[in-house]
């Protein structure tokens, strides 16, 4: 079964969230899109940004998937 990818764009690279921040060893980065069902600007805080994210996001209850982008590919 093939599931979505929601794109995403990195809005801080370190999280304005200290405590998080601190937990994850400064790894946690903010990052940007838009609600799959209303495109609706979104963010949220990625803990861990080289590991796969998914999720119901609260604002439509839809389903988002992040993937982590790839060192080789440029901007
Ligand atoms: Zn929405």
């Amino acid at each position: 079964m093939i599931q979505p990818v929601t794109p995403w764009k990195v809005l801080y690279e370190f999280t304005t969230d200290k405590a998080i921040l601190a937990a994850t060893t400064f790894g946690a980065m903010d990052i940007t899109y838009k609600c799959p069902d209303c495109d609706e600007d979104r963010a949220v805080t990625w803990p861990f940004p080289d590991v796969e994210m998914e999720f119901f996001d609260d604002c439509c209850n839809a389903y988002v998937r992040f993937l982590p982008k790839t060192g080789s590919e440029e901007e």
